[in-house]
Formats: structure tokens, sequence, C-alpha cells
């Protein structure tokens, strides 16, 4: 906190100069030697057919469950008490443990560190809390550079870029105060050879300082958060400004709605991609230039649960709550680990133009946070099509009452009102009978403390109605 209120008053050369030694320290906390190497064999593996993942999976899986069985205070007190309880399951299956939810870890995450890590010196990454506070997540240098080497050679390998390659990053980092109103709103990193753009000061004024900067510093690649980039592309376009040419656009921490790909790919004329993932590693996924979702089976093993017929689902097509074993972090296991994301199993009979014969992973549904319930109880997922083909940038739907929705939006240049209104509200009603429409026109949706976009927020208590 203090280092980051004194980083926050430095004029910005030393802001660059803070910015790269930091660099330096994660380069090297994220890359080595061995770096290459993992990246070559990772590549290699998207040869394999389904029945060599299987076998590989499982071998990763038998070795995970007994160290999380034997090693970790919180599962192996779990056992105790089962075997007290006379219950036998074996914990070398996975079908015997219960679902893990994600609160229990964030309540208590030292609970779920292996005491054969207790020697290790274990790093601190945490979740982007969006929905409240953040989880404490412990991984070895090893483990973060296994999952580095993953990331560059799928983020970036496949569309002939190279984590050396000077490259940007639009994200949530408050990199400049957020009551600065001078250029620069970005810093530059030399330890990392990136320069970091602040999501919190794009608008109509200062898009020209941004484009400015893309010239000046020629970024290779962006690595962005969808909304922000997209507002971003909404102003170059309307305002006729020329970005240089970027070889991929790679997307993360939050959903990329078609419109969002639609503007990047017009503003910046290049492949945009999306990815899945999270900073608990038990599951990713990443687009290819043929935007296939292509999931990650080195990540973790992915069952798909169904809340309300209690069962697991077995069908590819079918969606629910995800439930996620990761392989890559022994120092903490996630077992069977419900994160509240929705979503479709991997499907293994998908042949993609690109040749890759990892699974594709249709479109993440959404979070289970983001349900609206309605007025006769159910529980319903509609941000995904609620703006599809409608005049705007972008959408906040808020619940305030079981009747009463407001809807927030960023117009695009075709944008009238009066149809807007219609348009959501019959679509609005469709899914949830009759019920009062606010709409409010807003230049740009507030972003929360992590610079991450919301597209629903729920006023009222969901527990209460259940
Ligand atoms: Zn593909």
């Amino acid at each position: 906190m203090i280092k980051q209120r004194v980083y926050q008053v430095l004029p910005s050369p030393l802001k660059n100069l803070a910015a790269s030694v930091w660099g330096y320290y994660l380069r090297h906390l994220r890359f080595d030697h061995q770096t290459e190497t993992l990246v070559e064999e990772a590549l290699q593996r998207e040869s394999w057919d389904r029945n060599q993942w299987e076998k590989w999976q499982q071998v990763q899986l038998a070795r995970l469950l007994q160290v999380a069985a034997t090693t970790v205070p919180y599962y192996r007190e779990q056992w105790q008490r089962r075997r007290r309880n006379g219950d036998k399951a074996s914990w070398e299956l996975l079908q015997n443990w219960p679902i893990l939810d994600k609160k229990e870890v964030r309540d208590n995450p030292r609970a779920f560190l292996s005491e054969n890590s207790k020697s290790k010196h274990l790093y601190i990454d945490h979740t982007g809390g969006t929905t409240g506070k953040p989880t404490l997540i412990f991984e070895s240098r090893e483990v973060i550079r296994n999952i580095y080497a993953l990331h560059e050679a799928r983020t970036r390998r496949w569309f002939g870029v190279h984590h050396r390659d000077r490259w940007g990053m639009l994200g949530g980092q408050k990199v400049i105060p957020l009551h600065q109103r001078r250029p620069p709103y970005w810093v530059w990193n030399g330890g990392l050879n990136q320069v970091y753009f602040s999501v919190f000061h794009i608008n109509t004024e200062t898009a020209k300082d941004y484009v400015r900067a893309l010239w000046k510093y020629r970024p290779v690649h962006l690595m962005v958060y969808p909304s922000s980039c997209a507002i971003l592309s909404k102003f170059i376009l309307e305002q006729r400004l020329r970005p240089p040419q970027i070889k991929v656009i790679v997307c993360n921490s939050e959903n990329t709605l078609p419109k969002y790909r639609e503007l990047m790919t017009r503003a910046f004329n290049c492949p945009v991609i999306d990815t899945y993932g999270m900073a608990e590693a038990c599951a990713a996924a990443s687009e290819c230039l043929a935007l296939t979702q292509h999931y990650w089976p080195e990540s973790g093993i992915i069952e798909v649960y169904d809340p309300q017929k209690r069962e697991f689902s077995t069908e590819p097509g079918t969606a629910g709550e995800y439930v996620l074993t990761g392989l890559m972090n022994d120092d903490m296991p996630l077992v069977r680990y419900a994160n509240h994301d929705l979503g479709y199993l991997p499907n293994w009979q998908h042949q993609c133009a690109c040749e890759r014969k990892l699974p594709s992973l249709a479109s993440i549904a959404g979070r289970s946070n983001d349900l609206v319930l309605t007025k006769d109880g159910r529980e319903l997922y509609i941000l995904d099509s609620l703006y599809n083909g409608l005049p705007v940038i972008e959408g906040q739907l808020i619940q305030h009452t079981l009747d009463s929705f407001e809807v927030k939006v960023v117009p695009d240049e075709t944008y009238t009102r009066s149809a807007m209104l219609g348009a959501i509200t019959a679509r609005l009603q469709q899914y949830l009978g009759s019920v009062n429409i606010t709409l409010t026109e807003v230049t740009e949706i507030e972003k929360n403390a992590n610079g991450k976009f919301k597209p629903f927020v729920s006023m009222i208590n969901a527990q209460t109605y259940r």
C-alpha cells in the first residue's frame, strides 16, 4: 500500500524506472532457461489425440490427489472425518471427492497449502475479485514458470509473437493516479518490454493520446481488457485516428462480446483473440486464428454440474456450473473447485481448421453471479444475447427489485432512444414477463476497482428468495 502511494506521486520518468525494475523481477520470476523447452513441448502436445491426453491427465491427477489427500490439512481432515463415520470411499478416484465451493478457499486459503511445499518460497497471486473479496493463491516459482510457458505457447507463439517482443497491455493496474488529466496515461516497463496503458483514462479527449503512444512505443501485440479496448476502438473509428499495425490483440479477464470484437477488428485491422483463464489456474482456453476456443488439457479437468438436478453432465452440449480440478499447482491443490463460472464440457469431436487436436470449448456462458432472478423464482442467464444486433457498444443490466430493471447503455452511431427502448423492453419481457424497465444512456459504464466491466448488477439478495 505504502509502495503504491509513493509510486503514484513519482514523476513520469521515475514511474517508468520503478515499473521497469518491477518488470525485471517479474520476467525473472516467469521465464527462465527452461521456458523455451516447455513452450516447445506444449506445442508438440497439440497433436495428441483424446486417448493420449486422458492417459496423461490420469497420471497428473493421481499425483495431485495423493498430494491433496495426504499433505493438505483441509482435505486430510475431511477424509479423516469420513473414515471415522465409516466411509471407505477411495480418495484415488475423483468422483469420490465432494464439490469445494470457492468461498471455502477464499475464507481460509492457507488450509489448502501442501506440507510438501513448506520449504519452498511461495508467491501470492489473487483472483480478480469482481464479486467481492479476492482469493489468495499460493504457488512456487516452478508452477508460475509452467503456467507462463503455456501462455507463451498458446497466446503468443500461435500468432508469431514472443514475450521478448515489445508489447502493450491495457489493464486494470493503477499505473497513474486516477485523477490525472494529462498524458502520459501509461507507463513504460523496460523489464517486460511492455507499455502498460491505464483503462481508467480512456475517453473521447484522451483517445488521440493513446494512439500517439502506440506510435511512439510500437507494440507488436496487445493484451487487453476487451471492454476497454472496444471503447478505445470506438473513439479511434469516430475520430478517424490511425493506430500502427499490430499483429494480434489478445483479450483476457472479461467476456469478449461480439460487439467488442467487431469494434477492435475494425479499428486495429488485426486478429482479436479471446481467452479463458483464472488466477487459480484450474482451467484455461484460448482461441486460434480460426476463432475456435481450444481447451488446454494441461491446466486441469473440467466437470460440469447441474445444481438443480444435483448431478454431473456427461454431454458436451449441456451447460452447467464448472467444477474444476487444477493439475498445475501442487503447492495449493484445488480439487473439484466450483468457481461459479458457467460453461460446457470440452468437445473432442471438433475438427478445427488450424489442425490442432486440442478440444474445443464452447464460449463461456457467464458466471452464476450474473443470474437474473425472476418473479416466479427462476434464475436466468440472459446476458449472452441481450444486446445482439442492437445499436450499443456495451450495456449494464441492473436488477433493482424482482420486477424493476434498469439498462445502462453506451450508444453507437446508429442509436435512437425509441427504437432501443422498444427492442430491449421486448427482449427483457420475453425472458422476465411484465417488468418495469428504465433505459439510461451513458458515455461509459463505470468500472469496478480492478478496472473491469460488470455486465450485471443485482441490488436484491437472491439468497432471500431461494
Ligand atoms: Zn483451432
